[in-house]
């Protein structure tokens, strides 16, 4: 079995949690230790994304196509748009010696569960519902309609979450320099104490 180090890292959490931004941080603090499994998408990019960087961004009909050469070790609908991760990403990011992250949600994590890939899983919690929201609207990236239907697949989530042994860990993301701390340690394959879910029922 490899060391808690080597073996993959999913990262699953609602949308808005602040996952991105932890992951950024990671990458800037350790340029060479971690590679990001780049997904592909068929949302339109962000101002500021890069194909490739970020996500590889394509079509509905090459998603389609990718799905029907078994490009995906797992993929999944969020939001109206598809999401998937491909065998080659993983595969890239291995080659280099590097530890694999992923950032999926909860779709894509039962799916890994009956693969062989054996990750480490972290789910990264919100402190409430009224944070996730303020996040959510606060990035400008999202209309009023896909802020809410990010929030109601958050619910989903969360209670996915919820179910024993889905995740290894839950680092809940108040402050994020106490958050980044955690992640940061876990990502470097030590032990940490995992976070408890909060009720999240407000
Ligand atoms: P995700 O990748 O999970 O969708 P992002 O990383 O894009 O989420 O974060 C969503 C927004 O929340 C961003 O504007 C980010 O700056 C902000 N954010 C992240 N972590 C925190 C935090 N601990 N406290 C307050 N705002 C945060
Ligand atoms: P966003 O549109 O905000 O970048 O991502 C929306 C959701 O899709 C997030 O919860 C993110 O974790 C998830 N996601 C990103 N890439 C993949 C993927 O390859 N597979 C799955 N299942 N989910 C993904």
């Amino acid at each position: 079995m490899l060391p808690d180090f080597l073996r993959p890292l999913i990262l699953s959490g609602p949308s808005g949690v602040g996952k991105s931004t932890l992951l950024q941080r990671l990458f800037a603090e350790y340029p060479d230790k971690f590679g990001f499994s780049v997904s592909h998408t068929t949302r339109d990019p962000r101002p500021g994304e890069v194909d490739g960087k970020q996500y590889h961004f394509v079509t509905v009909d090459k998603f389609q196509e990718l799905i029907k050469q078994g490009a995906f070790i797992e993929h999944a609908q969020f939001s109206g748009n598809f999401y998937g991760t491909s065998f080659q990403t993983v595969r890239e990011v291995e080659k280099q010696g590097r530890r694999c992250i992923l950032d999926i949600e909860a779709q894509g994590v039962r799916q890994i569960k009956a693969t062989s890939l054996n990750p480490v899983y972290c789910f990264i919690s919100p402190p409430t519902m009224a944070s996730l929201r303020e996040r959510l609207k606060g990035r400008g990236t999202e209309t009023e309609a896909s802020v809410a239907k990010r929030l109601a697949t958050a619910l989903r989530e969360i209670e996915y979450a919820k179910e024993p042994a889905v995740h290894d860990y839950v680092i809940v993301n108040d402050d994020l320099d106490r958050a980044y701390i955690l992640f940061k340690q876990l990502a470097l394959g030590e032990k940490i104490p995992t976070d408890v879910l909060p009720k999240l029922d407000d």
